[in-house]
């Protein structure tokens, strides 16, 4: 699973393209189809990305919304977040999906 710059993970709903990346002037890849945002999985790769605390969080903030999480929620969400954030070298996507498990469960 791919979680896309709009906060939404991506199954299904892709489409394919072709875009220049430094390996190929043509390398295959695909797109969300609801936001539109294409990916380049050979210059910048998606599941490895580490942004910063901010980016991080304004992340968070639109999974949360596309997820309809309650405000009550989204604080505890982005408490976790900080937290995984600060206990070492975890992806965004890794963070985001453990928080939100952390959240969700208890
Ligand atoms: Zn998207």
């Amino acid at each position: 699973m791919i979680l896309c710059e709009c906060g939404e993970f991506i199954k299904k709903s892709t489409f394919k393209d072709y875009i220049s990346t430094s390996q190929n002037p043509s390398t295959r890849t695909i797109g969300h189809e609801k936001c539109g945002l294409i990916f380049n999985f050979v210059d910048d790769n998606v599941s490895k990305k580490y942004s910063s605390r901010k980016r991080l969080k304004i992340l968070a903030m639109k999974f949360a919304e596309k997820n309809d999480m309650e405000r009550e929620l989204i604080g505890k969400f982005l408490l976790e977040i900080d937290r995984l954030k600060s206990c070492g070298n975890m992806s965004d996507q890794k963070i985001i999906l453990e928080a939100y498990r952390r959240v969700w469960i208890s």
